[in-house]
Formats: structure tokens, sequence, C-alpha cells
């Protein structure tokens, strides 16, 4: 059984698809991460100018694993757009040199300044442009993913009540459903479950505006003091913000106000809101996934903690999942949850 369909639970199912496994899913559309997400895959951190953890490697798996998913699912997924970065400075561009020369993340960063020749858009330092990156259509995914499960009679659509679940050691069991094992993709939600709420999942909310802006007239995608994404038809995502304290997935007028005044520092031209989304990050104390077996019940098992990166960690991450589980393959310490079992035992003591 898997919980949760948003990227992790998408990811693992196609795990379990590829290696003809069978599974039931169910989920409730109670978290928004995936459905919000601006989608974007970009390895570098473009607040530092560094390489974002294990993001070269993550990408080769990624890119494969979207495209075999556009085939199957009969839909357009992944857009391949260039991010310019504005420099707020001479002292920007000097970073951004020096940052071209380290290992691992020079690849993925141009060495040509690009002036800005977009009259909608204020950027006097220019702006540099980050290589192998783009944006997914997680929405799309997501949507044709539950199509797809349904079609096949995989999909349970309705919200996975904990109390009902009876573990044994051999199998578990949830109402008239009997399973090996139980795997948990709840994003956020994971917060609600008493088998893993020892772990420390923060949480993170965002929140991301569509606007249309028929005279930017931007193929690429910008990054300044927000991001600014085309998507088409003179429509850009606007965002996003990042909120700690409300843990709600509604938009709210102070994210707006965020939004709107970091977007006129660079933005120059008219424009109309015609969407506004949130959804929370499911964000971990050291920024690393939640992935493992429960310390006590070994067929209760998570796959957690992407933060602001599950475009490119879910690929990677689900696989390594999943040949601990069926290869007894050891997982990288630094995702195994086994690095909170001392949270564990404080909680049950
Ligand atoms: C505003 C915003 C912008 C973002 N932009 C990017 C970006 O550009 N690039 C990027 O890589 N990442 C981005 N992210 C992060 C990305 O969205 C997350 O890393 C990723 O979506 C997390 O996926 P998930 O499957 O773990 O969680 P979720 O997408 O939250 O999925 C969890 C699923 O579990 C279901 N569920 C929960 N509890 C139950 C239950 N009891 N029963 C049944 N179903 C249940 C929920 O309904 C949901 O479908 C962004 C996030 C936000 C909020």
């Amino acid at each position: 059984m898997v919980v949760g369909l948003g990227l992790a639970g998408i990811s693992f199912c196609e795990q379990l698809e590829r290696n003809k496994k069978s599974y039931k899913v169910f989920n409730d559309g109670s978290q928004t991460s995936s459905l919000v997400a601006g989608g974007l895959y970009n390895p570098v951190i473009l607040k530092r100018f560094t390489l974002a953890w294990n993001a070269d490697i993550q990408l080769e798996t990624a890119m494969p694993f979207y495209s075999q998913l556009e085939s199957k699912l009969g839909v357009k997924l992944d857009c391949k757009i260039p991010i310019y970065r504005k420099f707020a400075s001479i002292e920007e561009q000097n970073l951004w040199f020096e940052a071209t020369d380290k290992p691992r993340l020079g690849k993925f960063l141009s060495t040509r300044i690009i002036e800005n020749d977009n009259k909608s858009v204020d950027a006097p330092y220019g702006l540099g442009e980050v290589l192998h990156t783009g944006r997914i259509n997680t929405k799309t995914l997501v949507r044709a993913y539950e199509s797809f499960l349904y079609e096949k009679g995989n999909l349970i659509g309705k919200t996975f009540d904990i109390d009902a679940l009876i573990v044994e050691k051999e199998h578990i069991a949830y109402r008239a459903l009997k399973a090996r094992k139980i795997v948990f993709a709840t994003g956020f939600g994971l917060i609600s479950n008493p088998y893993f709420n020892y772990l420390p999942l923060n949480g993170n909310k965002g929140e991301l505006m569509t606007i249309k802006a028929p005279k930017l007239k931007e193929k690429n995608i910008i990054k300044s003091a927000v991001f600014i994404i085309p998507l088409g038809d003179d429509l850009y995502r606007v965002g996003a913000t990042y909120e700690r304290a409300d843990k709600t997935n509604s938009p709210t007028n102070r994210a707006k106000i965020e939004l709107l005044d970091k977007l006129h520092t660079f933005l120059k031209c008219d424009y109309d809101i015609v969407d506004h989304v949130a959804g929370i990050r499911p964000t971990v104390v050291d920024r690393r996934p939640l992935v493992g077996l429960h310390p006590k019940h070994r067929n209760i098992i998570v796959l957690n903690g992407f933060g602001s990166r599950g475009v490119l960690i879910a690929p990677t991450v689900s696989k390594q999942l999943f040949n601990h589980i069926e290869k007894g393959e050891v997982l990288p310490q630094e995702i195994d949850i086994k690095r909170f079992s001392k949270r564990f035992a404080a909680k049950k003591s």
C-alpha cells in the first residue's frame, strides 16, 4: 500500500510498476505541495552560487525518469528553459565568475554575462545563465498519474485512516485490504501519523501567483527577488514565499503583498493576477529527506522530506528506498531515518 500521490508517491509507484509489484494507493488531496509547485529543476542555489545537495547526480536520474513518464502517460511534462539570474551588482558578477571554476558546479553556470534587452525587466548589471534547467509541470503529472492509477483500479481516492491500520509481523491490514508493506508518502500530512511524528518535519509554507503580462514577452525563467516562470500565452508564475508559522494551505493577503513588492523591484510592465495558490513544503531540520523503515515495525515505511526540491530529489530517493526494501541495499546515512533514532527512543520513554 502507498499513501499519498505527490512527487514522492508517484516516484515510488513508478518503482513498483517497473518491478511489476501489485499495489494500491490512497490519496485524498489534503496536501497540495506537488499540485502548486513551481516545478523547477535547478541544480544551483542561486543565493550563494553553490551546488544544491547531490543535484548533479539527481539530475541524471530525473531527466530520463520524467521523459519515460511523458511517453507512458501521453502528456508533456518537461519544459527545458534556462534560468537567468539577475545580478544586483558588479560584486555579484565577480562571485558568479568565481563559481564557474568550481568542480561539479561550473558546468551549470555560463561564463557569458547576458545583457538585458527586455524593456519590461530592470537588470542594469545583466544576467547569468544557469544551464541544464527547466520546469516539470507537476500538476499535469499528478492529474495524469491519478487517471493512470484509476484506470488500473489501483487508486482509492480517500483519506487513509491511520487508526484502522493493523500491523502484524509479516503483513499489514487495512479494512478489507492486506499487504506486505505500507509506504507513507504523505508530505506534510506526516505530522499526524503516530508512527512517524517523532521525525523533525518542520514544514514551510509557500505561495505562488500566476500573472498575465502581455507586454513582458520573456521566454526565459528570471530569478531576482522572486522567480518569474513563463508558462505560455503571456502567463507567468511568480514566487515563492517562505513562511514557517502558518501551516494551512490557504493563500494569504500577506504573501500576495510580499510577492508584489518583490516583483515590482524588477518588473516594469502592467499585468493582471489570475491565480494565487499555497502549499506546505515538507522541510526537515537537517534539510535531508526522511526515508526508511519504522524502527520497530519494519513493514511500515516513510518517504518524505523533499523540502523545496522535490522534482530533482524524488526519482533518485524513491529508487534508493525500493532497492533498500526489496534488494537489501543500504540506504545512504544522510537520508535514513535511523539518524533520528534517539528522538524515537526519547518519545517512547
Ligand atoms: C509554493 C511551492 C513552490 C515549490 N516549488 C518547487 C519547485 O519549483 N521545484 C521543486 O523541486 N519543488 C518545489 N516545491 C517543493 C515540492 O512541491 C515538494 O518537495 C514536493 O511536492 C513534495 O512532494 P510529496 O509527495 O512529499 O508531498 P505532497 O505533494 O504534499 O503529497 C502528499 C500527498 O499525500 C496525500 N495525503 C496526505 N495524508 C493523507 C492521508 N491520510 N490519506 C490519503 N492521502 C494523504 C496528500 O493529499 C498529497 O497528495 C514547491 C513547494 C511549494 C509549496
